[in-house]
Formats: structure tokens, C-alpha cells, sequence
């Protein structure tokens, strides 16, 4: 066994896993052992099902769990998000409560934030929440909700003091999607998938318990909320092994925990064809292809390279930093904005790569066998719905602009955007300012 010192979470998980990963348990078990471990989110204080690890030394967990051959930790937003919220905001109750159910897998929750007219302008959020006894009832829609359908939870932003000031009158829910008054209807994207849902709240119910910091204090719980929102969309905390989705809806937590390990071994085989790409795999297709050869695709690979680079290096910049006790100021909202350059890129040069078959793209599991099997080519649609994806990320954790714009308040010192909101009732306010 390898010796394990608090300095060092990477031997102390390898250790741990030594002694408890067995392929043959279910997800729901295997995940009960990690969660109550404090290894499936160790960013979490230890009084909250973590270990008070740095963002850095997590993703080095997560890398060593799957380097082991076991399974990790449940994939969404209630590891990424409601966790991290209710146990900086949550009392002692809700943390046990909610934040246990979310690290053992056993329940899975989605992100109720955005709104037809407030998105970027979230504080302009008009669902509203009016108190009825020891409840709430909800009344409002809710849009792009990733995940919604495979929800058990919910995190709501409601309006409970709508003559308060637009930042002073929201309340930050844990809600039950499992109720009538919650229906959930899928969006398609271009993709062909169906990742996020609209969701219409009817009357629909939250107990007063369920309110996560003090009512009407919600924007405190929702910075929270979003700062780690942006700080994972960086850090690219998987540590690579397989996305398993928890909750009760899925469907996974019966299954054997070994098989998904095998299943995620499988496809990183595939994508190492016979002649191993150098570099990125756009790298390989071209060189595949011939169009290696095309000094304006050579260019455009040598900038997707930089790019990552750069952002491999800032992020041990920021460690340095935070290592020192010190910070760097903006810098989670460099690296979206970096992540948004280097999506956009790939999607450019990687269809320029594929040439004319990049515009064929398989949307439905029949046709994604039948234009791998007309192509002779199964990462030709790897390609083109990274590609379709592509607009997604400047998007989602706060717009490329909007991360220039806290960037340019808080990291430049520039004056704030001219706005009527700070002090005037919401209520007063003309609708989407
Ligand atoms: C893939 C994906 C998944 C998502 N998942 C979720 C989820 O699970 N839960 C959830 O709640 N939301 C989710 N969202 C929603 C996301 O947070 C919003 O789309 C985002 O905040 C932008 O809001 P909006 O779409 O209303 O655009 P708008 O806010 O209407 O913006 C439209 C355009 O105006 C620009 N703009 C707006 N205000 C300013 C300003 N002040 N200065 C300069 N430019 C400005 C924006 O940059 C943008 O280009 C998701 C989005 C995507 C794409």
C-alpha cells in the first residue's frame, strides 16, 4: 500500500481505493462508499461529505481514480453546483439533508436559473415564489434546463420581494421535480440531442426548510452557484474517466459499477485507430486525410495547440497563485473565455478538415451507423457534433460578453454599466432592465 500523508491526496485516494473498489458492486454502492469517503467532491469542506481540497488537487483525484480502473464520482450539476452551494450556505440540516444524496449519487439535480427574458440578466428573474404556511408555491418558467429531465432536484432562483430591488428580493430553492405542478418539455438542439428542457412551474411546492440561506438572500447562494459553474467549465474536473448520471431517473444505480469502467476502456480504444494521432485528434485526421499538407491547416493546428497550451499553463499559474494564499484576478473568466476561442477553432479547422463529408451529420443512432458504414469513418461525427456544439460554450456559465464585462469591472476597474436597477423596487422596473 502506498503511504499516505494529508500533503498528498493522490497516494491517500490510491490507497483508499486499494482497499474498497470493487467492479462488482452496483453504482448506487460503489458511489455510497466514495461519497461517505469524501472522495467523490473533495473540494467540499470535511464537514460536508468532502475533504477541503484545492480545485487542483481534486482534478488530481479524480485523474487517479480513473487511472485505477474504478469508477467515478456521480457525473452533473449537483456535484458541480448545488453542492458546493448548500454547503457554503445550506445549515447543518440542509447539508446532511441534501448534500449527502448528492455525493452517494443517489438523487441528481438540475440548474432552474435562466428564463425566457433573464439569462445573462438573471436578476431579472420573474418566477415568483409566495409563501403559503410552511410552503412556498411556485409560479414561473424556467428554460434552458440541462438535464431537467433526469432531475430529482432542482436549484430555483424565485422572486419572493418583488418591491424589494431587483438583487435584494430573490430566494435561492431546492426544489422537488418530482411534483405535478413541474412539467418539463424537452428542446432539441441542432445536434439532435435533446440536453436541455423548458420547464413550466404551476403552482408548484417548496417547503419553507428547502430555502437554502435566508429568504430574500438568494443572490449571495446564486454568485456561489455561478462562480463554481464558471471555475469547473475551466478546470475540466472529470479527471477523464466516464460521465455516469445519477438520480433515480437514469437508471444507473442498479447496474454494475465495473461495466462502465470497461465501457469508457472500449471507447478510448477507439479512438486510438491504428496509426496513433501525434497531438490532438484533428491532428491525426488530417495527416489520415492528406490535408496535413494545407499550410493554412497546419497554421490553424499549431494556433488550437497554442491555445491549449496556454490554457494548460495559466492553470498552473493560478495554482502557483493559490498555492502563495494570492490569486489571480479574472482568471476563471479567462479561461472560459480561452475555452470559447478554442472550441470555436476546433470547429472551424475541423471541418475545414473533413472537407465536403463535414456536412453530413448522423442525428439519429440509425443514421450514425449508416454514414459510419458509408464513410468507413466513425470519428467523422465525433467532428461534426463538436462542431454543432460549438456555439454552446461561449454561451452557457455567462456569455463571452458577459465574462468581458466582469473582467473589464473587476479585474480593470472600468466604471459599471449605466443601469436604473441597483435601488429601485423591481416591481417598478420597466421589464428586462
Ligand atoms: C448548452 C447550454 C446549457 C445551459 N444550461 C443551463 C441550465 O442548466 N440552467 C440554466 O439556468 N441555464 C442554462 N443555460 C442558459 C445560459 O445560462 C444562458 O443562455 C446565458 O446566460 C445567456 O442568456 P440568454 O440565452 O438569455 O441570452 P441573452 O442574455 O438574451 O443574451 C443575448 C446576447 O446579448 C449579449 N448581452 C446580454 N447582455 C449583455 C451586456 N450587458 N453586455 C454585452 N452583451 C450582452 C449576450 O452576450 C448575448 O450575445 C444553458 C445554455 C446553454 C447554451
Amino acid at each position: 500500500m502506498s503511504s499516505v500523508t494529508k500533503a498528498d491526496p493522490v497516494a491517500e485516494v490510491r490507497a483508499w481505493l486499494d482497499g474498497n473498489w470493487d467492479p462488482d458492486l452496483t453504482v448506487a454502492e460503489w458511489w455510497e462508499l466514495l461519497g461517505l469517503a469524501g472522495w467523490a467532491a473533495p473540494t467540499l469542506p470535511e464537514d460536508a461529505y468532502g475533504k477541503g481540497l484545492s480545485r487542483s488537487d481534486a482534478v488530481a483525484v479524480a485523474k487517479a481514480i480513473t487511472d485505477f480502473g474504478a469508477l467515478g464520482a456521480p457525473a452533473g450539476l449537483g456535484l458541480l453546483l448545488a453542492a458546493p452551494t448548500i454547503a457554503m450556505h445550506g445549515d447543518r440540516q440542509q447539508i446532511d439533508r441534501f448534500v449527502g444524496d448528492i455525493v452517494t449519487g443517489r438523487q441528481a439535480w438540475c440548474q432552474l436559473f435562466s428564463e425566457p427574458g433573464a439569462g445573462s440578466d438573471l436578476a431579472g428573474l420573474t418566477t415568483r415564489a409566495e409563501r403559503d404556511g410552511d410552503e412556498w408555491i411556485v409560479n414561473g418558467q424556467k428554460v434552458w434546463t440541462s438535464l431537467g429531465h433526469a432531475a430529482d432536484m432542482g436549484m430555483l432562483l424565485a422572486r419572493t420581494a418583488p418591491d424589494a430591488p431587483k438583487h435584494q428580493g430573490i430566494s435561492w430553492m431546492a426544489i422537488d421535480m418530482h411534483q405535478p405542478g413541474v412539467e418539463i418539455r424537452p428542446l432539441i438542439e441542432m445536434t439532435g440531442h435533446a440536453m436541455f428542457n423548458e420547464v413550466f412551474l404551476t403552482d408548484a411546492r417548496v417547503p419553507h426548510d428547502a430555502v437554502i440561506g435566508d429568504v430574500n438572500s438568494g443572490w449571495a447562494a446564486a454568485n456561489t452557484t455561478l462562480q463554481n459553474e464558471r471555475a469547473g467549465l475551466g478546470a475540466g474536473g472529470s479527471g477523464g474517466g466516464v460521465a455516469v448520471t445519477p438520480g433515480t431517473v437514469a437508471g444507473n444505480l442498479d447496474k454494475r459499477a465495473g461495466d462502465f469502467v470497461a465501457r469508457a476502456d472500449a471507447a478510448s480504444q477507439r479512438a486510438r485507430p491504428g496509426n496513433r494521432p501525434r497531438g490532438n485528434f484533428l491532428t491525426g485526421f488530417a495527416t489520415a486525410n492528406g490535408s496535413i499538407s494545407d499550410p493554412t491547416i497546419r497554421q490553424d493546428l499549431v494556433r488550437l495547440h497554442i491555445l491549449n497550451e496556454l490554457g494548460r499553463l495559466n492553470g498552473m499559474r493560478a495554482k502557483a497563485m493559490r498555492a502563495k494564499g494570492d490569486d489571480i484576478a479574472g482568471m476563471g473568466n479567462i479561461s472560459k473565455l480561452m475555452m470559447s476561442d478554442v472550441v470555436r477553432l476546433s470547429r472551424d479547422v475541423g471541418l475545414r478538415i473533413l472537407g465536403a463529408s463535414g456536412t453530413l451529420h448522423a442525428y439519429t443512432t440509425e443514421q450514425r451507423a449508416a454514414l459510419d458504414a458509408a464513410t468507413g469513418n466513425p470519428m467523422l461525427a465525433m467532428v461534426t457534433g463538436q462542431a454543432l456544439y460549438a456555439q454552446a460554450p461561449p454561451i452557457y456559465g455567462g456569455t463571452d460578453q458577459i465574462q468581458k464585462n466582469i473582467l473589464g469591472e473587476r479585474a480593470l476597474g472600468l466604471p459599471r454599466e449605466p443601469g436604473p436597477d441597483r435601488n429601485t423596487p423591481f416591481s417598478e422596473l420597466p421589464k428586462n432592465s
